[in-house]
């Protein structure tokens, strides 16, 4: 496992194995890494034939500094879940690099109108670092395959326009979420939760699966069961910002009895910002 700072130099690898046919997934993180990173670390090994694994804290997708400046950082250990895996590179830049005309001068890349709904429209700006990021990660690396999880789902959607829009020659691939044995969807930032706030989380994952029960026992009232999943995280002691039904390839309003559903939700447990999602 090769471990990379500097951007020609991982630029190089990657080229070398390309011009030796070798295909190449790529995982993009933020570090901190738990099962569902390695998750996809798994299915990136059965994908190509090597392994790529950036750990980059993307300042720009931040649109709170507090949330950037409490953002857990765990290198050495992320590196030792690595090397258990067959990953042959792991890209670390540093963001003076990264961005090194400043990262108040990068020129962003305009993730479009997917990033004006939902998380785009609770954080603003968040998107636009998303595809910025993204975008630089897949010049340098130029995979075959990218991996990302559900667990963001407008996420998915966001880099899925990005590729299309620029012509990339990259497969997505979107890998359902990794659950805690109570159902909270693993993520870096639960390691915020204090104890009590840890037991609570779960909830998310309790009321999306009674709203999705709901639907599928024929209740067609999205606008009533999202208030219901509000109201219910509510008195949980959530801050819910939103919870949305919404059809699960555009992310717009349900129009159609035949539409494919999820259920996305934002919500704050005390300082910790969650979010999650449920197909229907
Ligand atoms: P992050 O480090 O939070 O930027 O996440 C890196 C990648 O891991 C993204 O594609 C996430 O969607 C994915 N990911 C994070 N948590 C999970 C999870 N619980 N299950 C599946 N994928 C996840």
């Amino acid at each position: 496992m090769q471990l990379i700072s500097d951007i020609q130099q991982a630029s190089e690898q990657c080229r070398q194995w390309r011009e030796d046919n070798e295909t190449i997934a790529f995982v993009p993180t933020m570090g901190c890494l738990h099962a569902g990173h390695l998750g996809l670390v798994e299915k990136a090994m059965q994908s190509a034939d090597r392994v790529v694994v950036s750990i980059f804290v993307n300042p720009l997708q931040f649109d709170d500094p507090a949330d950037l400046s409490k953002y857990p950082k765990t290198l050495e250990e992320d590196l030792k879940k690595l090397g258990d895996y067959e990953v042959d590179l792991v890209f670390i830049p540093e963001t003076e690099t990264f961005y090194a005309e400043g990262e108040e001068n990068v020129e962003k890349i305009d993730p479009g109108a997917i990033a004006t709904i939902l998380e785009g429209e609770k954080r603003p700006g968040h998107f636009a670092g998303v595809t910025t990021v993204v975008k630089r990660l897949f010049e340098i690396i130029q995979p075959t395959v990218a991996v990302f999880g559900e667990k963001d789902f407008q996420q998915v959607m966001v880099v899925s326009s990005l590729i299309r829009e620029f012509g990339m020659n990259i497969s997505l691939q979107a890998i359902p979420t990794f659950r805690e044995p109570d159902g909270l969807a693993m993520s870096s930032r639960n390691t915020r939760l204090s104890p009590a706030e840890r037991k609570q989380a779960s909830e998310i994952y309790r009321q999306m699966k009674a709203t999705r029960e709901a639907i599928l026992s024929g209740n067609t009232d999205f606008s009533e069961l999202e208030s219901i999943a509000t109201g219910n995280l509510t008195q949980l002691g959530f801050d819910p910002e939103y919870v949305a039904i919404r059809q699960a390839d555009t992310l717009l309003k349900p129009q159609n009895p035949a539409d494919k559903l999820v259920i996305l939700v934002a919500a704050k447990l005390g300082e910790t910002r969650l979010i999650d999602n449920m197909r229907v």
